[in-house]
């Protein structure tokens, strides 16, 4: 059977409407709890940042007491913090950064003054000014403020400033205290990666689950779509996988009717109504299969025709329906007899034909005539009437290569013979 992998397959559609959603959910979910972990841990670098500066502007108001002035001597800006200059003494912040990781800055006004930033040479970026938006947002307001990325150099930080208030309440400058943006996403993205990876993990299952459920289903129906097919070209014989049979539901049910519907078909074509033996349309075409089988592989075959005697009588006698419960009778008596010799077929009103494959002319009537004993010896029943006595006459003949109506009519002119001979013989 071809195999449809077409959009518009009911495999595809199963998928669509189970793998699509899977995956939508999936996401939404994912991108949900990595949304809500990146704020917590944004909001939990600024905090330790806001921390880390206010403890650095503690050291140097316990070490200096004072407020922050400016001196310039020869061209040279100093910072001072009460009385001691500190532009030069970078121990502390130095050490910040050896300690925590991060980056310190102080500024007078926008110039940095004090950092352990350094550029490209490794020179510490002294005397360089902080940018527009900083200065505006700190500096100018008074106001401290986080910053996700702040481009310093050629790196960017994820940054707090503070501004720096003297005692009088002005603003003389800033602080800045930053972690590359770069570790801060490195962060969030090593506590998202168990996320990500289970949501890979999920999708991953759920598609294998429904490609395997979806495939199954949609191999049972294609199986089922394949038999009807068949029956519908008119293959009676046609099987059905039984895997689809095995199935407890309703594949399986509709695989079952599907092969009742075949077997309902199967007796109306093949069958005779009345003695549910096979018909004659049947009856030769299981006679030329015998005679194939004949001529491919040697195994002998013959034919007997046989023809109740003076059966009209009966319906003269009995009635019409009487005739009918005795034809029966006969075709139960023959059908039993063939088992496992051939096959009997109603030829025509009260005629049958017999098929005997794997029988040579002896056997055949040997067999024929233990038959006709038996018909003899069983008197059929009707209503109250006592036993109905009834025989059969039969001619045989052995299979040929002969054509298969060239046969029969051998065995029908054996069976005239029989019946001007005076009945309930045989003739071969
Ligand atoms: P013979 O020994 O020469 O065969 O005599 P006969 O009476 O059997 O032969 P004949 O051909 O004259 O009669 C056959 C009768 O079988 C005629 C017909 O009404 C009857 N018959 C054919 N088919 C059926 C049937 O399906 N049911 C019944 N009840 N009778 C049938
Ligand atoms: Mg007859
Ligand atoms: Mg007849």
């Amino acid at each position: 059977m071809k195999k449809r992998i077409e959009k518009n397959s009911l495999y595809w559609a199963l998928l669509r409407i189970t793998i699509i959603p899977i995956v939508l959910l999936v996401m939404v979910i994912t991108a949900f709890c990595t949304k809500s972990l990146g704020d917590s841990i944004g909001q939990e670098a600024q905090k330790g940042l806001k921390n880390l500066c206010n403890t650095i502007l503690m050291i140097y108001d316990d070490l200096y007491p004072g407020d922050y002035s400016i001196v310039n001597e020869d061209g040279a800006i100093l910072l001072f913090k009460g009385e001691h200059q500190i532009s030069n003494d970078f121990s502390i912040i130095d050490r910040v950064k050896a300690y925590t990781d991060a980056d310190v800055t102080l500024f007078y006004q926008n110039v940095r003054i004090l950092t352990t930033i350094e550029n490209a040479q490794g020179e510490r970026v002294i005397g360089t000014e902080a940018n527009e938006v900083v200065t505006k947002e700190v500096l100018k307001s008074g106001e401290e403020a986080f910053f996700a990325s702040t481009l310093i150099g050629d790196k960017k930080y994820f940054s707090y400033y503070a501004p720096l208030i003297n005692s009088d309440g002005s603003c003389v400058g800033m602080i800045f205290v930053g972690k590359p943006s770069a570790y801060v996403k490195g962060l969030v993205l090593h506590a998202i990666m168990p996320i990500l990876l289970l949501a890979i993990a999920a999708i991953l299952l759920a598609g294998f689950f429904t490609i395997r459920f979806s495939g199954q289903l949609v191999g049972a129906i294609r199986k089922i779509e394949g038999f009807l097919e068949k029956v519908t070209n008119g293959n009676l014989h046609a099987e059905l996988d039984s895997h689809v049979l095995k199935r407890s539901d309703e594949l399986g049910e509709m695989g079952k009717h599907a092969l009742k519907m075949q077997k309902s078909l199967r007796e109306l074509v093949e069958q005779d109504i009345l003695t549910k033996l096979y018909n004659r349309r049947s009856g030769e075409k299981m006679l030329r299969q015998i005679q194939d089988e004949y001529m491919q592989s040697g195994i002998p075959f013959c034919i007997a025709l046989g023809d109740v005697d003076y059966f009209k009588k009966v319906n003269d006698t009995y009635g019409h329906e009487c005739g009918d419960v005795v034809l029966i009778h006969l075709a139960d008596q023959l059908k039993e007899h063939m088992h496992g010799k051939g096959f009997a077929a109603r030829w025509g009103g009260e005629e049958f034909l017999l098929g005997f494959q794997g029988y040579h002319l002896e056997a055949a009537v040997k067999s024929v005539e233990a038959l006709m004993e038996n018909i003899r010896r069983k008197d059929v029943s009707y209503n109250d009437e006592k036993g109905i006595h009834v025989t059969m006459t039969f001619g045989v003949v052995e299979g040929s290569e002969e054509k298969i109506d060239h046969i029969i009519r051998e065995s029908d002119a054996k069976l005239y013979l029989g019946k001007n001979q005076g009945r309930d013989r045989i003739v071969f």
